[in-house]
């Protein structure tokens, strides 16, 4: 099985194509490395023992995928490539509508241009669903008006894969709405590399409890939950990337022509910022100085997954605890600083 990764060297699609590669998919990646970089592929060797093949390029260039793999048939691609920050893009809207949404159309393109059967996996968020009025978030909670155009990019791309299948019998597809993915591959090899100032909590303490960062702010506890400060659902990355296997698997035994549909993917339980920190303060024995903040503008209160949908359609379920997601997060930072200081 040819499976086509893009943005494979980033932090979910690097973890990803080591899932596919270990239960031996022939793995092709594509990254622009806007946010990563080459040395992930031999990383992702050294854990594999194979090096998937990669080519530099940028989905914004219409034609580069059609002239690189003109005589190339993928069975699946897996669309992760995207960029992900939600201040950038309210700083640049444009960017993020060029970016994430001309790559997906010219990624359908592209998939369309084969005439072959292919299964398409995209990543979209639980951005989609706003602040939910209903705990655990199922899928027919209501896709909302986004915040962001970082979440507007992701909703309109889901549509305009929705739409692509219902005219293209040749393309199966599922959306897979993450919750909070944190950790990192337990060789350390690979992890998550913010870019500047990280805005996710878990790179954030990690960079914090290293001393890259000068102080941790928990932004409010006045929300009204049971500590005061925000709910999640943070999930291991290694159970987000083989939640893409498993989509693949039941892809491909699908019967029917224009299949698509959405799942939650997280872990079903939801965790405070205080009891997140809590958590990494005993799994790695080290005390975190936080101080509080003002709140920050846009955060959700609370939002966790019911994950009933994808446990009982495609039998993917979450099999690793925080602990161990915020115990591999921290090797990871140390293994980072080390190479740094080398
Ligand atoms: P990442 O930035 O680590 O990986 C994305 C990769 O795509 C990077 O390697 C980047 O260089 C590449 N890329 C970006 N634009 C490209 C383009 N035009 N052409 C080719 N390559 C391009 O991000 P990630 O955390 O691995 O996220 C992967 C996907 O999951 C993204 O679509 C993101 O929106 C989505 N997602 C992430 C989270 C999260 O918390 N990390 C949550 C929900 C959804
Ligand atoms: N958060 C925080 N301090 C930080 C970064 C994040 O208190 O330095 C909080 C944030 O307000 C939210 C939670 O941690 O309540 C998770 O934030 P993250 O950005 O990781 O995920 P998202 O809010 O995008 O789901």
């Amino acid at each position: 099985m040819k499976i086509l990764v893009t943005g494979g060297l980033g932090f979910i699609g690097s973890h990803t194509s080591v899932e596919l590669i270990n239960k031996g998919y022939d793995v092709t990646i594509i990254d622009n490395l806007v946010n990563s970089n080459i040395s992930v592929l031999k990383n992702i060797e050294k854990i594999t023992g194979i090096r998937p093949e990669f080519h530099k390029i940028d989905l914004r260039n219409k034609n580069e995928l059609k002239k690189k793999f003109r005589s190339n048939i993928f069975n699946g691609v897996i669309h992760f490539a995207a960029l992900k920050s939600v201040s950038e893009s309210v700083k640049n809207p444009e960017l993020y509508l060029t970016n994430n949404v001309e790559a997906t159309k010219n990624l359908l393109d592209f998939i369309a241009s084969k005439n072959r059967k292919t299964n398409l996996i995209f990543s979209s968020s639980c951005t989609v669903y706003g602040q939910a009025k209903k705990l655990p978030i199922n899928e027919s909670s209501p896709v909302v008006k986004q915040e962001s155009p970082y979440g507007e990019s992701k909703k309109i791309c889901e549509e305009i894969i929705r739409n692509e299948i219902v005219i293209n019998k040749n393309i199966n597809g599922i959306s897979l709405r993450y919750f909070n993915p944190i950790g990192a591959h337990e060789s350390s090899l690979i992890g998550e590399h913010p870019k500047g100032i990280p805005e996710n909590l878990v790179p954030y303490i990690t960079q914090f409890a290293i001393g890259k960062r000068k102080e941790l702010i928990i932004f409010g506890n006045d929300y009204p939950t049971i500590d005061g400060t925000c709910i999640r659902d943070y999930i291991h990355i290694k159970d987000l990337a083989n939640a893409h296997v498993s989509a693949l698997e039941f892809l491909s035994k699908m019967k029917k022509e224009n299949f698509y549909d959405f799942f939650n993917v997280g872990t079903g339980r939801g965790t405070t910022v205080l009891e997140l920190i809590k958590i990494f303060e005993d799994t790695n024995n080290i005390k975190l100085k936080y101080k509080i903040g003002n709140r920050r503008a846009g955060d959700i209160i609370a939002a966790y997954a019911d994950i009933k949908k994808i446990n009982t359609t495609i039998g993917w379920y979450a099999k690793n605890t925080i602990s161990n997601a915020l115990k591999t997060a921290w090797n990871w930072e140390k293994q980072q600083s080390k190479l740094n200081d080398n």
